[in-house]
């Protein structure tokens, strides 16, 4: 397999370190809102990757961490005025609500910031030891002057990075490339003990010691979004790198920027979604389809048009898997022919072409091009002729490929089970002059984008459109 290594520039075959085993990090959510459309790609995309890398029967250690101290999350219980780990635990919750609803599989392990206290302590203190770090103030800088190779991942040269840090200096700071690993306590700011005095971390320094915590000096692959490899990611390298003395991670990896309608995404453009938002109109593996759809280091453009052709396209593959349950249930239950382990046979060609793809650096858009080809050859060739063994061997090739990538997994009308029933709930609510219960059932029906229409043939419902 093929991976696009933003450190060499180029496409290098993955060797990992232990045959058969990945240690992968990507750098997880600040928890303080609900995650947007911008934060998802990530998540997705390295989601597709682990999920492939396990369908090649590697044994996967996946470490996403979520950052729960932070200056968004103090200012936030500010406004909320309640305590800041009250705003991370209900963000971590939400995040989790949304990553399932995405069928973004847990990691396994998600580290958090306060959970990890001393071993960030113990990091820094070893960095100063080595003289890689000083105090100045009461916070405690990385001297990114001590670190001969800072810039390589950025493939910036560390004067022209200088004269641009220049400019917004901070006194405290001996070099304007240098960063902060701790902060001093600031007046109603969660803080905790540490040799430099009251304070609390920096946010690079997280995700070197969590990463190195949970899989070890040297990483396979490290992950994220294109935003984070300058400063963050460079930074993570000059600290690990300090620390260990080894070589931080051997594949990095990035995807590309979403654009909203072609703009760059911002608060201040009103052009800004959460998932949560999108997830009241549209299904989360649809959000998920479209994502993969492109691919991963491109930048993908977002817009109401793009997610419904992706809803549509996904309904294409779930009609073909609906249409070989209805014919299994009427096939008679026989063995394969000749003629239809032949055509199988030439099915089962769309793997290798799947796994092509997917080897080429993660190429999701020619995997999923390929998932279409299959479906389409699939609607060809079955009839009510065949054997229930061809057609169970047609439909599984179709959920394999699609699960790799994380679809396909809705089982028939699960979904339209669940409205019909809280309807009939609703009915019964009705029936027997409970209108606050049939109220509470509309509206909750209504916050999931299902519209209830009462008319004189009963009751109608309709997915909300906008
Ligand atoms: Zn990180």
């Amino acid at each position: 397999m093929k991976l696009y290594n933003s450190i060499s520039r180029k496409k290098e075959e993955f060797i990992p370190q232990v045959e058969q085993e990945v240690k992968m990090y990507v750098c997880g959510p600040t928890v303080y809102d609900f995650f947007h459309i911008g934060n998802a790609r990530p998540f997705i995309v390295f989601d597709s990757l682990r999920r492939y890398f396990e369908y090649l029967g590697y044994k996967v250690d996946y470490i996403q961490n979520f950052t729960d101290v932070d200056d968004k999350i103090i200012k936030r219980s500010h406004e909320e005025n309640v305590p800041a780990i009250r705003i991370s635990e209900k963000y971590i919750d939400a995040y989790f609500q949304d990553a399932d609803a995405l069928g973004i599989n847990r990691a396994t392990y998600h580290p958090r910031v306060t959970e990890n206290m001393d071993e960030i302590i113990e990091f820094i203190a070893v960095l100063e030891q080595k003289g890689y770090a000083y105090e100045s103030g009461g916070d405690v800088y990385f001297d990114t002057k001590k670190f001969n190779q800072y810039g390589k991942l950025s493939g910036q040269d560390m004067d022209a990075l200088e004269v641009g840090a220049r400019i917004e200096l901070d006194n405290r700071k001996k070099n304007g490339t240098d960063f902060v690993l701790w902060k001093a306590k600031k007046e109603g700011e969660p803080s905790w003990n540490s040799p430099w005095g009251e304070g609390r971390p920096g946010w690079h320094i997280e995700c070197s010691v969590m990463s190195t915590k949970y899989l070890g000096d040297t990483l396979d692959i490290h992950a994220g979004g294109q935003d984070l490899i300058f400063p963050h990611h460079e930074n993570e390298i000059a600290q690990s790198e300090a620390y260990t003395g080894k070589p931080y991670v051997r594949y990095w990896l990035h995807n590309g920027y979403i654009n909203i309608d072609n703009q760059k995404m911002s608060k201040s453009k009103g052009n800004f979604f959460t998932v949560r938002d999108i997830l009241k109109q549209f299904d989360g593996e649809v959000i998920r389809f479209f994502m993969l759809s492109s691919h991963y280091r491109n930048p993908i453009n977002f817009s109401k048009d793009l997610i419904e052709s992706a809803q549509n396209g996904l309904e294409r593959l779930y009609n073909t898997k609906e249409h070989l349950e209805h014919l299994l249930e009427h096939s008679a239950v026989v063995s394969m022919s000749e003629d239809e382990q032949t055509t199988f046979n030439e099915l089962s060609q769309y793997r290798d072409k799947f796994m092509a793809a997917m080897d080429d650096d993660l190429n999701t858009a020619d995997a999923i091009a390929t998932i279409f080809e299959l479906a389409r050859d699939i609607n060809k060739v079955v009839s009510d002729d065949n054997s229930n063994e061809f057609l169970e061997h047609a439909k599984s090739l179709l959920m394999e490929l699609s699960a790799v990538l994380g679809f396909l997994y809705r089982t028939k009308g699960s979904l339209d089970d669940d409205i019909e029933t809280m309807i009939k709930k609703r009915n019964e609510a009705r029936r027997n002059k409970n209108w606050a219960v049939a109220d509470a059932i509309r509206d909750e029906l209504l916050s999931n984008g299902i519209i209830l229409e009462d008319t004189p043939q009963g009751v109608k419902w309709s997915r909300a459109l906008d």
